[in-house]
């Protein structure tokens, strides 16, 4: 059995090459080179692969694609409220799942999530490597075994926090919010513990043995990413990142894919020279942003300060956006909050596609006027991002006006029927092919 990217060095075309290749409307073999390039990726175990998973693709080639992050915590565990939210993140369009599960009964979480997922399915291993016992008493045996097991659940991709060395952590001296990855922060408190390297760092090419045999994906986590705009393109997140740059390289030399997690809150003035160094770094492995988070005031809105945050993001280089919820920095989130998260994702993700001249990605932002050109409600609501949303509005309006007929209202209550642009263009289009009058 070969990986991804052996199978593509090798010239083959994978099944899940032309998968990915027909769901973007691009070439088999440029996906293929991309794939052997290391600037894309198609994150898929090959048990996940055998029961319901369905491949896509991540790099600057393809659309940008959006994850959701769930999972239960110590404070509040309901497997059923995590199915709900996962089942609401991928009505929403989520290109990808999260299980960033702390509660109890981990593994039952992850069988049940993994089943109902069709997408690629995402983990955060340490958070069960430190299930039940003390960070300082985490060990190699119970790393690589923990590791394995999810592996052997089916789960496509794993973020591992390998970067972050013993030498990196003076430079988080000056820094206004320290570690606020918490597996940066639970690996930091075990390296100064025991004085020793970081276990993941050292046992690096043991965990891309693993991951080589089930096909998944790294995702190298940014342990020190910047907690808040003060700390953003700080020393501890470059040396890091070069880190991962070294990491990238290693782990593709023994066959596995790789991308790499970025920041965090990092001010708009920085996220291009962000990306940019990303990329260099990192040879163009494909930047998944957490956000980014553009400004730390708007506590309650933050899936607005990441939708800024994360097309600049997109239009400069990262292929893969990360969602941030409503509720970021004061609770875990409900369905609800799931929900405008990814919306505001997919927007983000989507602006970025049509600013850098995505192939089609425009057509659809065409498409949706020209209806909207025609008082074509139907196909209005049914073409936009959120038709849920934008049905019930268009309902609610309709009320308000008492139309009946809602797919042909020739007006809403924005402006009221005397003073609808829209209708009123349609009256002069209609006037002008009447009277025959042509363009000089
Ligand atoms: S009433 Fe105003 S907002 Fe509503 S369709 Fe007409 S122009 Fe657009």
């Amino acid at each position: 059995m070969v990986t991804q990217i052996q199978a593509v060095l090798a010239g083959t075309i994978s099944d899940e090459v032309k998968s990915v290749a027909r769901a973007e409307g691009q070439d088999a073999e440029y996906i293929r080179d991309e794939i052997a390039a290391g600037r894309l990726i198609i994150p898929a175990n090959k048990l996940h692969l055998k029961s319901n998973l369905r491949p896509i693709g991540i790099g600057r080639a393809l659309t940008t694609k959006v994850n959701a992050n769930i999972g239960t915590s110590s404070v509040r565990s309901s497997i059923e409220a995590e199915i709900e939210k996962m089942d609401v993140a991928l009505s929403a369009g989520a290109d990808a799942v999260m299980d960033l599960s702390t509660g109890s009964n981990l593994d039952d979480t992850r069988e049940k999530l993994l089943a109902r997922c069709p997408v690629p399915f995402g983990t955060v291993p340490i958070y069960q490597i430190i299930e039940g016992r003390d960070v300082e008493d985490i060990d190699n045996k119970t790393i690589l075994e923990i590791i394995e097991r999810q592996a052997k659940q089916g789960v496509d991709f794993f973020t591992i926090h390998a970067g972050v060395l013993k030498e990196h952590l003076p430079l988080l001296e000056k820094r206004v919010a320290g570690i606020v990855s918490r597996g940066g922060a639970l690996l930091a408190k075990w390296m100064l513990y025991h004085n020793k390297q970081n276990p993941l760092y050292e046992m690096f090419d043991d965990l891309c043995d693993i991951l080589a045999e089930y096909d998944i994906s790294f995702s190298l986590g940014d342990g020190l990413r910047p907690g808040c705009i003060a700390d953003a393109t700080d020393d501890a997140q470059i040396a890091e990142l070069k880190t991962l740059g070294e990491l990238t390289q290693r782990a593709q030399q023994k066959g596995c894919q790789v991308m790499v997690e970025g920041p965090g809150h990092v001010p708009f003035d920085q996220i291009q020279y962000n990306m940019e160094i990303q990329q260099k770094i990192c040879n163009g492995a494909p930047f998944y942003v957490l956000g980014p988070v553009v400004t730390d005031i708007a506590p309650g809105y933050d899936h607005i300060t990441s939708a800024i945050g994360g097309t600049a993001a997109a239009f400069y280089g990262a292929s893969f956006l990360c969602y941030v919820t409503p509720r970021e920095h004061l609770g875990l989130p409900n369905a609800n909050d799931v929900r405008a998260g990814v919306i505001a994702a997919k927007i983000a993700a989507h602006a970025a596609d049509v600013a850098r001249g995505l192939k089609g990605a425009a057509e659809k932002d065409k498409n949706l006027s020209i209806a909207r050109t025609n008082l074509d409600w139907k196909t209005h609501l049914a073409e936009s991002l959120d038709p849920q949303t934008a049905e019930r509005m268009h309902r609610e309006a309709c009320k308000e006006i008492g139309a009946e007929q809602l797919p042909s209202a020739d007006y809403c209550s924005m402006c009221g029927r005397n003073w609808c642009s829209v209708r009123i263009n349609r009256e002069i289009l209609d006037f002008i092919k009447s009277k025959g009058m042509r363009k000089a």
